[in-house]
C-alpha cells in the first residue's frame, strides 16, 4: 500500500458535552478511495469537521501530507491541497453556479489555472456548464450536490472530503455521482475520504473501509473484505440472510458497550 496522505491518531471531538467521536485512528494511503460507514449519529460527519478545521479535536492528532493540521484555520488547510464537500450541498443559493465553483477557489491565485480547473470541473459535470449563469438555489437537488463537489475540486485538492453525497437522490443519480467521483480519483489522482450511509455504494467505490459505531472505530478491512463479512452484510447491506454467526458476534459486541 502507498503512503499515508492523511492519518488521524486517537481523535477525540465533542459539542459542548455531547462527546461524538472517542478516540478515532485511521488512515488514507495516497491515490486511494476510502471510506467510513456508519448509521446515523455514528460521528462521520464530525470525523470530516474535524479533519477539515471546522472543530477542533480535543484530543488525538491529525497529521496531513506529514504535517499536524489540527487545529489549524480550515482556510490553511484547504491551501495545503485538502477540500471538503459537506453534507447537504451547502451551496450559496443566491450566487450563479459559475460563482460557487469560482468560490472553491478562494484560496489560489493561479488564475490561468483555475480557469484551466473551471473547464475540467464542467467537463465532469456537463449540467454545470449549461446553467452556469443560473441561480445555485434553483438547481435541483442532485445538481446541488454536484455542485457541491465541484467547487470542493476547484480548490484543486490532494485529498477531497465526501459527505453523504448519496444523500436524498434517486439511485440513479446517486450511480451518476459515484461514477464522477471514480473518475475524479483515478484520473486525476485524488485521494477520497468518503463517508455514506449507502455502505453498499461506498464498498463498491472504495479500495478500504472503515466502520463507525458510536463515535468509535469497530472493524477495518480491504472493501472487497468488508462487502463479505456477515456483520457488515447483515447490518449495513441489508441482507437478512447473512447468517447467525454474523448476528450472535454482533450481538456479543452490542452487550460489551
Ligand atoms: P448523520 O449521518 O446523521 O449525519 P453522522 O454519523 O454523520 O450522522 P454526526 O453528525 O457526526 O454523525 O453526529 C455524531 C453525534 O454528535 C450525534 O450524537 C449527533 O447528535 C451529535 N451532534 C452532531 N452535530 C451536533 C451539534 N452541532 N451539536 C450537538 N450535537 C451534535
Amino acid at each position: 500500500m502507498s503512503e499515508a496522505i492523511l492519518t488521524l491518531q486517537n481523535v477525540e471531538a465533542a459539542y459542548g458535552a455531547v462527546k461524538a467521536i472517542r478516540g478515532v485512528s485511521l488512515s488514507v494511503p495516497k491515490g486511494s478511495i476510502v471510506t467510513v460507514l456508519g448509521a446515523n449519529g455514528a460521528g462521520k460527519t464530525t470525523i470530516l469537521k474535524t479533519i477539515s478545521g471546522i472543530l477542533d479535536p480535543q484530543k488525538g492528532s491529525i497529521s496531513f501530507k506529514g504535517e499536524p493540521i489540527e487545529r489549524k484555520d480550515p482556510a490553511d488547510i484547504v491551501r495545503r491541497g485538502l477540500s471538503h464537500a459537506p453534507e447537504g450541498r451547502e451551496v450559496f443559493p443566491l450566487l450563479s453556479v459559475r460563482h460557487n465553483l469560482m468560490m472553491g477557489a478562494f484560496t489560489r491565485s493561479d488564475r490561468d489555472e483555475v480557469a484551466r480547473d473551471m473547464e475540467l470541473v464542467e467537463g465532469y459535470f456537463p449540467i454545470l456548464k449549461d446553467r452556469a449563469d443560473q441561480e445555485a438555489g434553483l438547481l435541483s437537488g442532485g445538481q446541488q450536490q454536484m455542485l457541491s463537489i465541484a467547487r470542493a475540486l476547484m480548490a484543486r485538492p490532494d485529498l477531497l472530503l465526501l459527505d453523504e453525497p448519496s444523500l436524498g437522490l434517486s439511485p440513479k443519480l446517486t450511480q451518476e455521482i459515484f461514477a464522477i467521483v471514480k473518475r475524479v480519483n483515478r484520473e486525476r489522482g485524488v485521494t477520497i475520504l468518503l463517508v455514506e450511509q449507502n455502505a453498499a455504494l461506498a464498498l463498491a467505490t472504495a479500495d478500504y473501509g472503515y466502520i463507525l459505531e458510536i463515535g468509535r472505530i469497530v472493524m477495518e478491512d480491504r472493501a472487497s473484505v468488508l462487502a463479505e463479512k456477515d456483520d457488515v452484510k447483515e447490518f449495513y447491506l441489508g441482507q437478512k440472510d447473512a447468517g447467525v454467526r454474523g448476528q450472535r458476534r454482533w450481538k456479543k459486541k452490542k452487550m460489551w458497550r
